[in-house]
């Protein structure tokens, strides 16, 4: 099989480089290659070229430029937001508790654990239905004078299910809680707006939509009392010490743009194609379940469960037939483990081994939903184990 053959399906795990985001990183690695701190011509053409792309990312988030963090990715902003807000928190007004829920990505839940076994504050969780949703009520039920920072992830990239951030930050407002949402999964299909949503501060990664790999940004919204977690020179307004990388923000830039110049039309094309697949595998394969919202989900999402299915040998067999998937939980080696966050929307474990995820993009064609489907049918079913509890 050659590489052309290859079919990709994993675009929620990365994304290529879109051709006009090299192109437009190129002179900053060698031509314009200064460091914005200095003081010299060279010095102030990188700051120069930093400042566009801050200016560029804030306008396509809705943004102030003051209000955007450049960071090495989605999970540095995720450990910024989360550790950063919540010792502000605490050293402001003594509050201790962080509130997430329990289909976080890693860079989230393991922060906030990492906070409550060695900063002494207390994570709780608040509920998710079976679909891995938020009710604002039962955030508003949990949220009390203690509480430090409420971090709720946008779009879920295990099951592609879309939570009501707005309601959500409204509810946080109310109380006068900062609240952060993790928004790395959506940047590449829909419209952001940090002020329509009302956050306080929302994490995005370039590699996601199209941009390089080993940089993001977090938005913070002005006012927001924030602590760094990368300590040593002013750069970032403070809030992330070392010298910019230049060409991957200029990138970063590039890409947003050139994501949001096509991306209602992309978001037809994919949820059209994707819908097709969720029917053509949900009548064509014997238990088998969709996992997240029928509806409000990702548009290129489509996540699945399997009974009796070990996601990894199913995902093996599909790379050796030419398609990349994933299960969306990031276990690659060593013992299945059932995925945490199908278990936490109530699927048991014998379900929770079969995830399977595939996600959409632009290189995604009608040719290679269709093979897909030729395939995935003889893959399960290779794949089916037989119960160990009858
Ligand atoms: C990919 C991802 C991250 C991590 O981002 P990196 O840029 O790979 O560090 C965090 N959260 C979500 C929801 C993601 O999908």
């Amino acid at each position: 099989m050659t590489w052309d053959e290859r079919v990709y399906l994993d675009y929620a795990a990365t994304t290529p480089v879109a051709d006009r985001v090299i192109r437009a990183m190129l002179p900053f690695f060698g031509g314009t290659f200064g460091n914005p701190s200095s003081v010299h011509f060279e010095g102030q053409q990188a700051e120069a070229a930093l400042e566009e792309a801050r200016e560029r990312i804030a306008r396509a988030l809705g943004a102030k430029p003051r209000e955007i963090i450049f960071t090495s990715g989605g999970t540095e902003s995720d450990n910024l937001a989360l550790r950063g807000i919540a010792l502000a928190e605490h050293q402001r007004r003594g509050a201790y508790r962080i509130l997430i829920t329990p289909v976080e990505h890693h860079a989230v839940s393991a922060t906030a654990r990492q906070l409550q076994d060695v900063f002494g504050f207390i994570v709780d969780y608040v509920p998710v239905d079976s679909y891995g949703r938020v009710d604002p009520d039962d955030l508003r039920g949990l949220i009390d004078s203690s509480t430090a920072l409420v971090s709720i992830i946008h779009a879920n990239n295990e099951i592609g299910t879309l939570n009501p951030i707005v309601e959500l930050a409204a509810v946080c407002a109310e109380k006068g809680v900062p609240f952060h949402t993790d928004a790395v999964q959506s940047v590449a299909h829909l419209r952001l707006d940090v002020r329509a949503l009302g956050v306080s501060a929302l994490s995005i990664g370039a590699h996601k939509f199209y941009g390089p790999k080993g940089v993001g940004a977090l938005y913070v919204r002005q006012g927001t009392s924030i602590l760094p977690i990368q300590t040593g020179g002013a750069q970032e307004r403070g809030l992330r010490a070392g010298t910019e990388n230049v060409p991957l923000i200029v990138g970063m830039a590039e890409a947003l743009e050139w994501t949001l110049e096509t991306l209602d039309q992309e978001t037809q094309r994919l949820r059209a194609l994707r819908d097709h697949l969720i029917e053509g595998i949900l009548n064509t394969i014997p238990r088998v379940r969709l996992t997240g919202h029928p509806i409000e989900r990702l548009p290129n999402h489509a996540s699945f469960a399997f009974e009796n299915v070990e996601a990894n040998a199913l995902l093996m067999y599909l790379d050796h037939a030419g398609f990349a998937c994933s299960s969306g939980s990031a276990c690659k080696t060593g013992n299945p483990e059932p995925s945490e966050v199908l278990q936490a929307i109530g699927f048991t474990s014998q379900w929770a081994m079969g995830g399977l995820r595939v996600t959409l993009g632009r290189g995604t064609t009608q040719d290679h939903i269709e093979r897909f489907l030729g395939v995935l049918p003889a893959a399960v079913e290779k794949c089916r184990v037989v119960s160990r509890v009858n």
